[in-house]
């Protein structure tokens, strides 16, 4: 297959690519490098059928894409350091870039899935988070241009599938960690891990009592491709993440521990909106993706340790 990757030289874009790649597949990614990293399509660029397009996605493509079947769209700022940066180009990308994706889909016939977020759900009062909880979001806090973003592509996904009655596929990305992600992105597995390794203080914001579920990114590209092989009239939006849920405090400790670091542990201000509790309800994607994440936590942050130590 021919594929078209908006985000390619990013975190988990790059990882995609090279699972797509190594099935086979002809790969083109654009991606205009905002948060991306050169290292990841240097890699990209070893196998035979990758292309990359260097190009901001909220332009008109000057290329004709037509022959290619497919679109993973996962172009957008992802961690809050980068989006509370550039929230005009992060409500942009999520807006008007989703929207020449959609339309190049609908022109040419192809599948298009969205890399939407569990941040749609907000600071959330349901727990665990399912589909069908609508959310607890602050349209004008400073999380807004990164969560209104992502729920504008999501209704402009749905839209169009209603209108041109083409193939659409949702992802709801729960916290995603592994190799590649850039040491200061400002997330908190390679801030913690940096920190340890290079014996700085770890800074936990708030109590450190706030909780996330930490998923794999092997794992996340299981999901998102038997999202994309799914069956025509299935859309979503789908949660695809790791249910083991930690707290902050606890994330911080353990790594830590698998650091064998002496760093200390410190207690910051915790920003604005920043969840309490996030933890996705996976049953839609067990029983329709066939979907379980087999990387826990542990196996997981230790290869990721690795990765940052080298
Ligand atoms: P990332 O920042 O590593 O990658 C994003 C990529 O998009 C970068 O290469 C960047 O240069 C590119 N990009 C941004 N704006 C662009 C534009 N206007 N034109 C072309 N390229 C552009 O982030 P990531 O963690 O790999 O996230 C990828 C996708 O998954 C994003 O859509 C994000 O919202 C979603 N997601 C990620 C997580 C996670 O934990 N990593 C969680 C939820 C959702
Ligand atoms: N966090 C932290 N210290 C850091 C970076 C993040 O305590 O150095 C906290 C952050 O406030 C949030 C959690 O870790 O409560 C996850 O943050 P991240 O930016 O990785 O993702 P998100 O908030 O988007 O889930």
């Amino acid at each position: 297959m021919r594929i078209i990757v908006t985000g390619g030289a990013g975190f988990i874009g790059s990882h995609l690519c090279e699972r797509l790649l190594k099935e086979g597949n002809e790969v083109l990614v654009i991606d205009n490098f905002v948060t991306g990293d050169r290292k990841n399509t240097d890699i990209l660029a070893r196998h035979a059928g990758f292309r990359l397009i260097e190009a901001d996605i909220c332009e008109p493509l000057k290329e004709d894409l037509s022959s290619c079947e497919a679109i993973y769209h996962l172009a957008s700022p992802a961690s809050p350091v980068d989006y509370r940066e550039i929230p005009l180009q992060t409500l942009w990308v999520n807006a008007a870039g989703t929207k020449n994706m959609l339309d190049l889909a609908a022109r040419s016939g192809m599948k298009i899935l969205l890399a939407s977020t569990s941040e749609v759900y907000g600071d959330p009062l349901e727990h665990p988070q399912k589909e069908t909880y609508f959310g607890n979001v602050n349209t004008l806090g400073e999380r807004s241009c990164y969560d209104e973003g992502k729920r504008f592509a999501e209704s402009m996904a749905v839209n169009y599938r209603k209108q041109f009655g083409m193939p659409v596929k949702i992802a709801r990305i729960f916290n995603t960690y592994g190799p590649r992600m850039r040491k200061h992105d400002g997330r908190v597995i390679p801030e913690f891990i940096t920190k340890a390794l290079g014996g700085e203080p770890l800074q936990v914001h708030g109590d450190g009592g706030q909780t996330r579920s930490f998923c794999y990114v092997d794992d996340m590209i299981d999901g998102l491709t038997a999202l994309m092989n799914s069956p025509e009239n299935f859309t979503g939006p789908v949660n695809i993440g790791n249910p083991e849920e930690v707290t902050i405090r606890q994330l911080a400790e353990i790594i830590m521990e698998k650091t064998g670091s002496e760093s200390r542990i410190i207690y910051t201000d915790k920003p604005q909106d920043d969840p309490l509790q996030r933890c996705p309800d996976i049953a839609l994607a067990k029983r329709v993706l066939g979907f379980e994440p087999k990387i826990g936590l542990d196996e997981g942050l230790q290869k990721a340790i690795d990765y940052f130590r080298t």
